[in-house]
Order: structure tokens, then sequence, then C-alpha cells
């Protein structure tokens, strides 16, 4: 009975995130999972940073609240992409073969539960980032990420 009001309650944590002129606006039903923030010289471009901040969505858990119709994809060759809001660049999320496949931490609103568990592609970060102490890395890729 309880384990069952618990799961209830655990189906309606709800995450909301916006980009930064706060005309696109989605919804989470769900948990955050695998935060992760990647250091290769691709994601310092595509998140414009000293590394990605993200984690990963369930396709069905994931809604668009507004402003859809200013999202803009930009999706490389193998299929992965990033969307982004066309008026103010924000980037929101990223997608694979057309589908939400996580969220970028930053235009998260609020406390999403969900923290940066690993550090990954280290060993190509750029020259100008210090690492702080005791955080998980990863020269390359951790195993099993996906
Ligand atoms: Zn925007
Ligand atoms: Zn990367």
């Amino acid at each position: 009975m309880l384990n069952a009001l618990l799961s209830i309650m655990e189906s309606e944590v709800s995450t909301t995130g916006e980009c930064f002129c706060g005309e696109i606006r989605y919804q989470v039903q769900g948990k955050l999972r695998d935060g992760r923030s990647c250091h290769c010289s691709r994601c310092r471009k595509a998140f414009s940073s000293q590394a990605s901040a993200y984690a990963l969505v369930e396709r069905r858990e994931f809604e668009w609240i507004s402003g859809q119709d200013l999202l803009t994809s930009y999706v490389s060759k193998h299929g992965f992409g990033l969307q982004f809001c066309s008026k103010c660049g924000s980037t929101l999320c990223g997608i694979f073969n057309g589908f939400i496949h996580g969220i970028t931490l930053g235009c998260v609103n609020g406390d999403p539960e969900v923290e940066i568990g690993k550090h990954i592609y280290v060993g190509s970060k750029a020259s100008w980032e210090v690492m702080p102490e005791g955080v998980v890395q990863y020269n390359e890729g951790a195993p099993e990420s996906d």
C-alpha cells in the first residue's frame, strides 16, 4: 500500500525547463538519469562552454509545453543532434534519430534531483579549464556510457 503510494508520488515528479528568452518550455514527468559532463572539443562548441551538462530522459516522459515552433535542430551525420531556440540560442535538448534523448542541465528550472555523476573526455579538455578536485573523471568515455 505504502509502496504503491510512493510509486504514484514518484511518477508525479515533474521537472520543467525553458530557454533564455522563455518562449520554449518543456516538462519531464519522471526522473532525469545519468547526469554527465563531456569535455571533448565537440561538446565545448555545441554547448559554448567548457563542457556539456546533460542528463538522459525517457522519451515518453518528456513533453514540450510551449514554443515548439521556435525549435531549430542541428543533426550530425551519426543521427545525434541538438535542438535550440531560434530566438535566443539556448540549447535545450539532445535528440537521437529524431527522438528526445536528453536535456541540457543549464536550461532546467530549480532542482531536478540529479547531479553530474561523471566527467568524461577530460583527456581532451580545454587548456584553460581547471578541473575541480574530487569529481569522477575519465580521460575518455565512461564504461557503459550511452
Ligand atoms: Zn528562447
Ligand atoms: Zn563530448
